[in-house]
């Protein structure tokens, strides 16, 4: 085990990060692909709490637009399907020798315990991954909101956003080949920027709570257990440049 540049983290995988690009469902691959790199991390000794997105599954709000059901029952589908990907992610941890528990904001007590900030946190203390399913428990918000919270609530050191792209860009490096990564931003910047990599309100609860944020390329390899060993990688979100 090396030295640790954050103890306590709270990983939020999107849905997007469980299947290839363009499709929707569960990738077996990709699932074992991020619980590998999971387990690098457990391995060097963080307390690791995961707030799993659904994407891939329901999305609420573009699912009302197609289908004639109030905007709120469809948000619920989308955080049922964090339940769904919830199960897949404690199942291939658990194959993989590492000690998980699901807490959902949903109670769905065949499949999970209901979510409990100090039981949640006494998991934590006993080496056992935490994964978040649910959300938040309400409809309209996304599970990036719920990674801020729960980050705030459980007193995490950091939240990470894992994402398919390197960090936060100065235009889309998809379109413009001249965009650049920012290496450090201000949550300001990042607030004032509208930025569509994390949810705006999640940055300022982040903000609020004074949280740092990582955004990172999740898909490549090593990349977790080099940001957890103090290596830049990414694009650092804090209160200050640097901080
Ligand atoms: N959702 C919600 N409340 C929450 C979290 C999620 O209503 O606290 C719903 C929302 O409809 C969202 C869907 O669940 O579109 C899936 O979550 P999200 O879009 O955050 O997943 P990701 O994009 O990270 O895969």
């Amino acid at each position: 085990m090396g030295k640790l540049a954050y103890k306590r983290v709270v990983l939020k995988i999107s849905g997007e990060g469980l299947c290839r690009p363009d499709t929707t469902g569960i990738d077996a691959e990709e699932l074992e692909r991020i619980a590998a790199e999971i387990k690098t991390i457990v391995d060097e000794g963080v307390e690791l709490a995961l707030v799993v997105g659904g994407g891939n599954i329901v999305r609420g709000g573009d699912l009302a637009k197609r289908i004639n059901i109030p905007a709120a029952s469809a948000h619920y589908m989308g955080m049922l399907g964090t339940v769904i990907n919830a199960l897949a992610v404690q199942e291939v941890l658990e194959s993989l020798g590492i000690d998980t528990r699901v807490q959902s904001a949903i109670s769905v007590s065949r499949v999970a315990e209901d979510f409990v900030r100090r039981r949640a946190i006494r998991h934590l203390e006993k080496g056992r991954v935490v994964i978040f399913g649910g959300g938040t428990g309400n409809p309209f918000v996304t599970t990036d909101t719920c990674a801020a919270l729960r980050a705030s609530e459980i007193g995490a050191d950091v939240l990470f956003k894992a994402t398919k792209v390197d960090g936060v860009y100065t235009a889309d490096p998809m379109v413009d080949p001249t965009a650049k990564r920012h290496e450090w931003m201000t949550y300001n910047d990042f607030i004032d920027g509208r930025l569509k990599v994390m949810d705006l309100t999640a940055v300022v609860m982040c903000q609020e709570n004074g949280i740092p944020v990582v955004v990172f390329n999740v898909k490549q390899t090593g990349n977790m257990l080099r940001v957890v060993r103090g290596e830049h990688v990414g694009t650092h979100v804090g209160e200050t440049v640097g901080s």
